[in-house]
């Protein structure tokens, strides 16, 4: 067998759920194990592709793409990277004698995005309901299946709320994977091997680049992988019906858009951060003017506020590393996009958002086109925006 013919064997053996046919290529007992413990969750999940690819033909340990796209959930073939080990026997004949996750991303690529949840969990539990695709450890399944509805029912409003305000579908995503775990440091891991532990992250939405898109494509993303920890209050206290429904609704906003992304290449640019947390934010408590106003006033009160200030445009300064001063920097930008909704209507608000991810050079632009503004008018206008519905915020010093 022909390397070729060993991933065609792989390619054949999910789609047809065979598992003698896919563990054939592999050799040795350990080895073999640990592929059908990757077999056995892989066919749990409905994919529209599931393929493996060389990404370098030379000799040695060989980087290899599992080609994937989750029928519902992606809008295109995305990957995660494997080293696999090959052994040539006589006649050409070939086997895997070892597999694992790519530590490195290959060369001009953004990540490896490895491990998924079927490389990390023994036995995997998925859950579908309406758009959404829930995977946890098959210990938390009741738990699981107990925030399902909750979760479907955040995918469905956010869904709505866009399609309502007749904003442009071309390219939403419309089904979301979440990842649901209660380990630290195991939510740390996902996607992005020893990734950064950032205590105050509650969940996290991540863009999956498109497989193999062209530099002139405008679709670069082929879907989102969400992951959210279920040990916080959100998911434990008493009223975590509202917790679930608020941050599913804040992650799922995220994964929405993130197909309007048009960045490549290993570095990627994104719209302002002001714009991503803002309209999640709003997403999550639009319905809820109420509580939303509440939080507002509680998490700015004695805020240092003047015309000046802005929700930072950057990550770095946007996630402050004080629990306090993110809340604060959150809900700054919650309220531009809320003013932005409430001023121009959400259609502009929503288009200028997924122009912004389309094209985030352009934003002087944008606020003309979508707004028939420039940055500065939009600015003064929050900024009596935020005085008025945060009473109790600060004075500062110019
Ligand atoms: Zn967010």
């Amino acid at each position: 067998m022909s390397r070729e013919k060993v991933y065609d064997t792989l390619a054949k053996a999910i789609k047809d759920k065979d598992e003698a046919a896919y563990l054939k290529p592999f050799e040795g007992a350990q080895n073999k194990e640990h592929a059908r413990k990757l077999f056995r969750n892989l066919v749990k999940v409905p994919f529209t592709v599931a393929k493996f690819e060389e990404l370098n033909a030379g000799n040695g340990s060989r980087p290899v793409a599992f080609v994937h796209q989750i029928k519902g959930i992606d809008y295109a073939p995305v990957y995660e990277q494997y080293i696999f080990e090959f052994e040539s026997k006589p006649e050409h004949y070939q086997v895997i004698t070892g597999f694992r996750g790519a530590t490195e991303p290959y060369l001009g690529t953004p990540g490896s995005f490895y491990p998924a949840p079927w490389d990390v969990y023994e036995d995997m539990t998925v859950v579908r309901k309406g758009r959404v695709m829930i995977i946890s450890d098959k210990k938390h399944q009741a738990d699981t299946r107990r925030f399902a509805p909750y979760v479907a029912r955040a995918a469905d409003d956010d869904v709505r709320t866009w399609e309502r305000s007749g904003a442009d579908t071309t390219r939403l995503s419309k089904g979301a994977l979440i990842v649901l775990e209660p380990e630290r440091n195991v939510y740390d891991k996902f996607y992005k091997g020893n990734g950064d532990h950032d205590s105050l992250e509650a969940g996290v939405n991540l863009a999956m680049p498109k497989y193999k898109a062209e530099y002139e494509e405008k679709a670069q993303y082929g879907g989102s992988r969400i992951v959210m920890d279920s040990s916080l209050s959100r998911f434990t206290s008493s009223a975590w019906r509202q917790g679930v429904t608020d941050i599913s609704r804040h992650e799922i906003g995220h994964a929405m858009v993130a197909t309007y992304d048009t960045s490549r290449g290993p570095l990627p640019v994104f719209p302002d951060t002001w714009i991503a947390e803002g309209f999640a934010g709003y997403l999550e408590s639009r319905d809820n003017t109420a509580r939303a106003s509440a939080e507002a006033r509680r998490s700015l009160d004695g805020y240092k506020f003047g015309p000046w200030v802005r929700p930072a445009d950057d990550a770095e300064t946007f996630y402050a590393k004080t629990a306090k001063e993110r809340r604060s920097i959150y809900v700054l930008a919650r309220l531009a996009i809320q003013y932005m909704a409430k001023k121009y209507g959400e259609k502009a608000a929503f288009g200028f958002v997924a122009a912004q991810y389309a094209r985030p050079g352009k934003q002087q632009e944008h606020f003309s086109q979508y707004l028939g503004t420039d940055r500065n008018g939009f600015w003064d206008g929050w900024y009596n925006y935020v005085r008025a519905q945060v009473p109790n915020i600060g004075a500062a010093k110019g």
